[in-house]
């Protein structure tokens, strides 16, 4: 018997992850996502670091909206998938997850191992099948997060998941010219060019 008594995310987690290329094409995406069941699928480059998730809701509303142009074999992967990959640690408690997801009003996580390798994804439903008692509570979060006095312009807004320059997770991302960047990248990268101007 364990003695912890806050469930842990890797307790819920499902271990089983479409992993898709950004340059799949979005037909292809389709196709593996209906057989292998899987409601999301994360983007990830040649060497495994997450690009970006597409979910069914993406299905709908973003591939319907570039029909018109295009055909279904054109759309890549990455046209219509959402960035940054917003995951949590399999050591995280069952709560933080459902403030995470509050938080990014999203229902699916990316679930991250000590070395910051993706493993697994965990969603509101896994959490509210297993832990029934947590369903009020993270129902409770998109609300209270509508209702919660606005944050002070200055306090910048904490973006967690994978640098999309080195692929390290970083728990601080920041934009820059549309990617999103650890600290030290972004130093790197927009430090840089800030400093030699135009
Ligand atoms: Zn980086």
């Amino acid at each position: 018997m364990s003695e912890r008594t806050e469930p842990l995310v890797r307790d819920v987690m499902r271990r089983t992850l479409l992993k898709v290329r950004a340059e799949d094409s979005v037909k292809s995406v389709i196709k593996k996502m209906v057989s292998q069941h899987a409601d999301i699928a994360f983007v990830v480059n040649s060497s495994g670091t997450p690009l970006g998730v597409i979910t069914e809701h993406d299905l709908v509303y973003r591939v319907l909206a570039k029909l018109d142009s295009l055909s279904l074999d054109k759309v890549k992967a990455e046209d219509i998938m959402t960035s940054p990959v917003i995951a949590v640690s399999d050591q995280d408690t069952i709560v933080n997850a459902a403030r995470v997801m509050g938080e990014y009003r999203v229902r699916r996580l990316g679930v991250r191992d000590e070395t910051g390798a993706l493993v697994g994804v965990v969603t509101a439903d896994d959490i509210m099948q297993v832990f029934p008692d947590y369903f009020e509570y993270i129902a409770t979060l998109g609300r209270a997060r509508e209702l919660a006095p606005r944050v002070t312009e200055a306090e910048e807004e904490l973006l967690v998941g994978y640098c999309e320059e080195c692929g390290e997770w970083s728990d601080r991302l920041r934009e820059y010219n549309g990617r999103y960047l650890c600290e030290e990248c972004y130093m790197e990268i927009a430090g840089f060019e800030e400093e030699t101007g135009e």
